[in-house]
């Protein structure tokens, strides 16, 4: 007999994890299906001091395992597995894995995403030694130490900017002449006097041994390369590449709504246009994302899938 399940969940960061907390308190039976490591971005992140009420600054990992551990304690069922299909038309609806078929009445996609990388080599050897693409996440990390910003958008000024709070010099690499980023945004940081600009200028290679200690730069208009090796007194400095973020949304494209960039839409509640499927955390289009907002999207996604099933009154 085929095992149906309340609601199956896609994704096991913050935003899967604590729909599945969530989904387990109300008693639905609940599984979270993940192709990875348990626990998406939040799991590589070295510290975590910015999420309420959890002290010590804690290893993502650990608050990954916490949050697993917890989701667990209720009932909810944990799988391996790459889900490669969708049939949300079927009630229930199927969830094509590569190791077998699963089958629920709800779906909560929580995918997440991942920021688009410089591609360049020593950059995922040396990510957490250095290179993080988390400027509020890392930032105190680079207390009075040099930090390099690559992007020229939005984010990459504004995180910049941030940075200055916390870094002696923030030097922003960008591979135009002319800053993608709003005027406003680029008004503010060009009387940041702490901010510095590379123009012309992408990043060809991170070298460092555990730790970043050198970065090579190639001017694109001269293909001239230049090499620049951290301070002696301070032996490494920082590297935060804001290229864009990437949705983890390619197997809902033409079963959901998305935006241009591939962000799933919905309402506040979680809803996507599609009845008893839902989405949550980073892959949905909203203005933060962050572990606290992932969670609580999370959890007004179970809530919101336990109305939809009929258990709750709404
Ligand atoms: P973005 O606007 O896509 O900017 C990415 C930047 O990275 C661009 O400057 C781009 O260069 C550069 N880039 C991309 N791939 C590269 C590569 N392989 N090598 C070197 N440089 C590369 O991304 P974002 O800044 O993360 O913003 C994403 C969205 O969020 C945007 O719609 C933005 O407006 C929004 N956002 C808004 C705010 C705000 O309103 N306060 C804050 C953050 C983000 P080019 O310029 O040459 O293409």
């Amino acid at each position: 007999m085929v095992n149906v399940y309340d609601v199956a969940i896609i994704g096991s960061g913050p935003a899967g994890l604590a729909a599945g907390l969530y989904a387990g308190r109300a008693r639905l039976s609940a599984l979270i299906l993940e192709k990875g490591v348990v626990g998406g971005q939040i799991a590589i992140t070295n510290e975590v001091a910015n999420y309420p009420g959890v002290t010590g600054h804690p290893s993502g990992a650990l608050l990954v395992a916490n949050m697993r551990g917890q989701a667990e304690e209720f009932g909810v069922t944990i799988v391996k597995d790459e889900i490669t299909g969708l049939d949300l038309t079927d009630l229930p609806k199927k969830l094509i894995g590569n190791s077998e078929d699963y089958h629920a009445h709800s779906i909560i996609i929580a995918t997440g995403g991942q920021p688009r990388l410089i591609g360049c080599s020593g950059e995922k050897e040396l990510t957490g030694k250095g290179v993080s693409y988390c400027a509020t996440c890392d930032a105190d990390l680079f207390t009075d130490l040099e930090v390099f910003v690559i992007g020229g958008g939005d984010a990459a000024v504004e995180e910049a900017e941030y940075l200055t709070k916390f870094a002696r010099k923030v030097t922003i690499v960008h591979r135009r002449d002319k800053l993608r980023a709003a005027g406003s945004i680029v008004e503010r940081a060009a009387s940041n006097p702490k901010i510095f600009y590379l123009w012309d200028t992408i990043v060809e290679e991170i070298i460092g041994d555990g730790i970043v200690e050198a970065i090579v730069f190639k001017n694109v208009k001269t293909n001239g390369l230049t090499r620049y090796d951290a301070d002696e007194d301070d032996g490494t400095f920082g590297i935060f590449p804001f290229l864009g973020f990437i949705p983890v949304s390619g197997l809902f494209e033409g079963l959901v709504k998305m935006d241009e960039a591939g962000y799933i839409l919905t309402d506040s509640d979680m809803h996507t246009n599609i009845p008893g499927v839902f989405a949550a955390g980073d892959v949905r289009a909203k203005s933060l994302r962050q572990v606290a907002t992932a969670v609580a999207d999370g959890a007004i996604a179970a809530i919101e899938a336990e109305k939809y099933l009929g258990i709750r009154d709404c």
